[in-house]
């Protein structure tokens, strides 16, 4: 199988003046195309920075990160910013949706970013938001919408430029347990239609119930990886 993301040596030093954080410490870590995973640690241990530094948020203090065959450590910050527009989509605990826009609105962002005409990018927002069942929901801004509606924005804008990767980073964390079950299956349901590799990261052991393969995180080591075997439920 292919390795759409890899990871090699990998360090994040965070400095607070004289104090000096070690969040990630030489990581080597290989994710296969179709892989659903997650990156499973208490609170602390590294993983959203581990995230981060896969999606191009933040830059390691060493090492090297392949994304979809390119080097994203060395990309400017305009490369850098083309390159996920095309190959990632990211899904956040705080949903960090625009909360001036409509649901329809944040959904087309990133289309008009590649430069999509608007009567199309509305179209086909407006086919996402449906499929991610709010339909009759286009025109209401992130204030007048539910966590998990909110969420549910979040996952059509992740996903509406069928980008290879998603990285999601708690996506349940400010849910209740009903719509963390309804929006798992959403994002692996969307993920695995369109033959996505997904990548999220919990602290909740329920989650990972969810994905094929967890990746065990501590102290900002990969402590071991548990692949499941999938052959017994199919
Ligand atoms: P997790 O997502 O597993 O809770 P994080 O990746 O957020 O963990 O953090 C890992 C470690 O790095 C923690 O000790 C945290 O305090 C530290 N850390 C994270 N972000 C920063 C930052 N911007 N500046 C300084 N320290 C940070
Ligand atoms: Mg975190």
């Amino acid at each position: 199988m292919e390795n759409i993301v890899e990871l090699h040596e990998v360090s994040k030093v965070y400095e607070m003046g004289s104090e000096k954080v070690m969040a990630l410490n030489n990581i080597n870590l290989s994710i296969e195309k179709g892989d659903f995973c997650c990156l499973l640690g208490t609170s602390g241990s590294g993983k959203s920075t581990l995230l981060n530094v896969m999606a191009g948020l933040e830059k390691p203090t060493k090492g090297q990160i392949i994304v979809n065959g390119q080097q994203v450590q060395r990309m400017s910050e305009k490369k850098l910013a083309e390159f996920r527009q095309k190959n990632i989509g990211f899904v956040f605990q705080a949903y960090n949706l625009f909360p001036t826009l409509t649901a329809l609105e944040n959904v087309e962002m990133p289309l008009m970013f590649k430069g999509i005409p608007k009567p199309i990018r509305q179209k086909k927002a407006a086919l996402m938001l449906k499929s991610v069942g709010l339909g009759d929901r286009l025109n209401h801004k992130p204030s007048q919408m539910s966590g998990g509606q909110q969420q549910r924005v979040g996952i059509a804008r992740a996903f509406i430029g069928n980008p290879p990767v998603v990285f999601a980073d708690e996506p349940t964390g400010n849910l209740d347990t009903r719509t963390t079950q309804e929006i798992m299956r959403l994002i692996t349901t969307i993920a695995k239609t369109n033959n996505q590799t997904l990548v999220l990261v919990t602290h909740e052991t329920e989650i990972a119930g969810f994905v094929d393969k967890i990746i065990y995180i501590r102290d900002g080591t990969i402590e071991k990886i548990e692949i499941k075997d999938r052959l017994k439920e199919d």
